[in-house]
């Protein structure tokens, strides 16, 4: 399951509205715990997909951003827990692209879908155990001000106790 601050899906929802038409990314940051993902920030990034016409259906995070970013996170008390892109007027729906460039067991997929520049609902996604395929995994917006750094882990904690069936 991957687990959104309501401020996190608000802003991954702009991110995708302000790179329309092009595929908007970056990585989602937070927690891995329980088999959730947690994320409480995100690190856009810019789609460096060679050919810019390309880039309405296709992205690529720079191999250096993602390293500097994960790097910025850990330092933050955070993990990369996932990766992010839009969807510009197609559904949210992981592409067999996204498949071949997954390579994370464990991470969420989360897409976005833009429609004429206005975004809407995302699904997620993660890798099968044995890599053939993507399995959809349920969102959850949770509310309130989670905060950034170590008080996320408490908070996180917190949450899974409290209110999940584990
Ligand atoms: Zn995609």
């Amino acid at each position: 399951m991957l687990v959104l601050t309501q401020e996190v899906d608000a802003q991954i929802r702009a991110h995708g509205a302000a790179t329309y038409p092009e595929e908007g990314c970056g990585l989602l940051l937070g927690v891995m715990a329980n088999d959730r993902n947690l994320v409480t920030a995100i690190r856009p990034l810019p789609n460096v997909w060679p050919d810019a016409a390309e880039r309405r259906t296709r992205f690529r995070i720079d191999p250096q951003d993602w390293r500097a970013a994960e790097l910025d996170a850990l330092a933050n008390g955070l993990d990369v827990v996932g990766i992010f892109h839009s969807h510009p007027d197609h559904p949210p729906v992981a592409s067999a692209r996204d498949l071949a460039w997954a390579s994370w067991p464990g991470y969420s997929y989360l897409i976005t879908e833009v429609r004429q520049g206005q975004p809407g609902s995302g699904r997620s996604w993660q890798l099968a155990a044995d890599r053939s395929g993507f399995v959809e995994e349920e969102i959850e917006i949770a509310a309130g001000d989670w905060g950034v750094g170590t008080r996320d882990l408490r908070l996180g904690k917190r949450i899974l106790n409290d209110q999940a069936p584990l």
